[in-house]
């Protein structure tokens, strides 16, 4: 656990989330300023600073997760999103990736 880490802190418990998937390696939470409904965060327990630090044994695991809780959830249509360093929007200094779900007229606009 890293201190000051805010998603450290909630993968320890110390700050409470409702959990929507939890295993060994991973939490997935829902994003307390969610740019569309639904919108999810996977987190490895284990701080990684940056996708450039991922184990490879979590970055092999990272979506074989998503396909679970996208299976779970039934979401047909959505967006995965990692916002990898400062120049990239990376505001939380713990490696996540974002699962937005997408809906006819959500007005969320990405432009890659
Ligand atoms: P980043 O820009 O680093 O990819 O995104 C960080 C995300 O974490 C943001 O969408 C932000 O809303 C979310 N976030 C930051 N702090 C917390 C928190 O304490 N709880 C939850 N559930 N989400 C958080
Ligand atoms: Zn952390």
């Amino acid at each position: 656990m890293e201190k000051d880490c805010v998603f450290c802190r909630i993968v320890a418990g110390v700050k409470e989330e409702d959990k929507i998937w939890e295993d060994e390696e991973f939490i997935v939470i829902k994003d307390v300023n969610p740019k569309v409904d639904g919108h999810l965060l996977v987190i490895p327990k284990e701080h990684f600073r940056s996708f450039l630090n991922l184990s490879s044994e979590i970055g092999e695991k990272l979506f074989g997760v998503v396909r679970k809780v996208v299976g779970k959830l039934e979401m047909k249509d959505f967006n995965l999103i990692v916002n990898n360093g400062k120049f990239a929007g990376q505001l939380v200094g713990h490696f996540h990736l974002h699962i937005l779900p997408r809906r006819k007229g959500d007005g969320f606009r990405l432009n890659v």
